[in-house]
C-alpha cells in the first residue's frame, strides 16, 4: 500500500535520538529548548512551548487565554477532532464556521455574518480557532481583524503547516493571532512521534504555557510566593496544569527533523506540481493555492464525483488514499451536543467529495504515476 503520508526519517535523525539516549537526560533535559529555540527562529516568534502533541498544545493555548466555563470556542467543521475538543476540556461551549468553497478554510464571510448574528445574541467566542488545513494559511488578515474588531483571541490551528508562509511571513510569527500551534505527528510536515508546539510574541501566554504543561509548578523565583529561606528544593505549584512534557528524546529528534524542513518542503512542492500536471486532463477539482502564502502541502485533496466508489478502487489499487475531514459536527458525539448534518453545508460538501491522495517526502514519482493511473482508471469505469 502507498501511503498517504508518513514520515521521513535519517541516518542523522536517528544519531540525534542515540545521542539522548546515551546522555544524561532523556527528559527535561536540554535538548527541549534547543528545539524550542529552532521553532521560534524558524518562525519568527518569541516564544515556543514544546509539549507531547499539538492537542496538548492547544489546550495550553486555550487555558492561556482563560477560556473556561461560560465561555465560547469556533473553529472549522474541516478539521481533526482535537481542534474542537479542546474547547470542552476547558470548560466552553463550541461551535463552528463553515468554510469557503475554494480553499477549503475558514470563510471570512461566513465569520463576519456569524459575528453580527452573535453579537445582536450577545453570545460572542472568546477564542477562534481558524486551521491552516492542508498547509496552506487561512485569510488570517480577515479573521484577525474581524476578531480584534469584537475582541476575540485567536488560535491559529498550524498542525498542517510548520513552514509555511502568509503574505511573506512565516505561519508561527502570530501576527494576526494570539498564539500557533503546530503538530509533529508522523503524517504530519516533522515529526517527533508524538509532539506539539506553541508559538507566541505574549512573554504572559508562553509563561502560562509552560505553567499548564508542567503541573502548574514553578523553580522561577520571580513567580512564587515563599522564596525567601527555602532551599534548593524548593518549587511551588502556583495554578492547575498537566503533565503534557515533550521528552528529550523526542525534541532530538525535531530538532534534527527541523534541519530538514526546507528539503521537505521543497519536494512537497514538487510533488504537488507534478500531481497538477499529471492530473489536469481528469474530471476532478485540484486545490487550489493561494497566491499570498507558501503552503506546507501537508496534504493533496482532490474533490470526485461518486468518491465512495472512486476511494474503494484506488484502495483496492493499493493506494492508500485517505478522506480529509469528516465535519467535526457530524460526528455522533458532536450530534448528541445538538448539532446535524446540513448545520454547515459547504464543509459537508467538500467532505462528500474528498479523496487525500499520497503526497510526502518519500513518495517516488513511480509510486505518484501509479496513484494517477489507479485514479484515472478508476475516474473511467
Ligand atoms: C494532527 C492534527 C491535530 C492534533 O495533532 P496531535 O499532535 O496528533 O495531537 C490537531 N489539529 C489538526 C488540524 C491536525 O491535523
Amino acid at each position: 500500500m502507498i501511503p498517504y503520508g508518513r514520515q521521513d526519517i535519517s541516518e542523522d535523525d536517528i544519531r540525534a535520538v542515540e545521542a539522548v539516549l546515551r546522555s544524561d537526560f532523556l527528559t527535561q533535559g536540554p535538548a527541549i529548548p534547543a528545539f524550542e529555540a529552532a521553532i521560534a527562529a524558524r518562525s519568527g516568534a518569541g516564544h515556543a512551548v514544546a509539549v507531547n502533541s499539538a492537542t496538548s498544545a492547544l489546550h495550553i493555548a486555550c487555558m492561556a487565554l482563560e477560556l473556561g466555563p461560560g465561555d465560547l470556542l469556533w473553529t472549522v467543521p474541516n478539521t481533526f477532532v482535537a481542534s474542537a475538543n479542546v474547547g470542552l476540556y476547558c470548560g466552553a461551549e463550541v461551535d463552528f464556521v463553515d468554510i469557503d468553497p475554494a480553499t477549503y478554510l475558514m470563510c471570512p464571510m461566513a465569520l463576519e455574518a456569524k459575528l453580527a448574528q452573535a453579537k445582536r445574541a450577545g453570545l460572542l467566542p472568546k477564542v477562534i480557532i481558524p486551521v491552516h488545513f492542508a498547509g496552506q494559511a487561512a485569510d488570517m488578515v480577515r479573521i484577525g481583524s474581524l476578531a480584534r474588531a469584537h475582541g476575540i483571541r485567536v488560535i491559529e490551528d498550524a498542525s498542517h503547516a510548520i513552514g509555511a508562509s502568509y503574505q511573506g511571513v512565516p505561519v508561527g510569527a502570530c501576527p494576526h493571532s494570539d498564539i500557533t500551534v503546530f503538530s509533529f505527528h508522523p503524517v504530519k510536515i516533522i515529526t517527533t512521534a508524538e509532539g506539539g508546539c506553541a508559538t507566541t510574541n505574549d512573554l504572559e501566554l508562553a509563561r502560562r504555557m509552560m505553567l499548564a504543561r508542567s503541573h502548574g509548578v514553578t523553580r522561577d523565583i520571580a513567580q512564587m510566593q515563599a522564596a525567601e529561606g527555602q532551599g534548593g528544593w524548593y518549587y511551588e505549584q502556583i495554578s492547575l496544569g498537566y503533565n503534557y512534557r515533550m521528552t528529550d528524546i523526542q525534541a532530538a529528534l525535531g530538532l534534527s527533523q527541523m534541519a530538514r524542513l526546507d528539503a521537505f518542503l521543497s519536494r512537497r512542492h514538487e510533488l504537488a506540481r507534478r500531481y497538477d500536471s499529471l492530473l489536469a486532463d481528469l474530471p476532478l477539482v485540484r486545490p487550489v493555492q493561494c497566491p499570498q502564502g507558501y503552503s506546507a502541502l501537508h496534504l493533496y485533496p482532490v474533490q470526485v464525483d461518486d468518491r465512495t466508489r472512486v476511494f474503494a478502487a484506488l484502495r483496492g489499487a493499493g493506494i492508500g488514499v485517505n478522506v480529509h475531514y469528516i465535519p467535526v459536527h457530524t460526528h455522533p458525539f458532536w450530534r448528541a451536543r445538538g448539532f446535524d448534518w446540513g448545520d454547515f453545508p459547504v464543509a459537508e460538501g467538500f467532505y462528500n467529495r474528498a479523496i487525500s491522495l499520497p503526497l510526502h517526502t518519500r513518495l517516488t514519482e513511480d509510486e505518484q504515476d501509479q496513484v494517477v493511473a489507479a485514479l484515472r482508471a478508476a475516474l473511467q469505469a
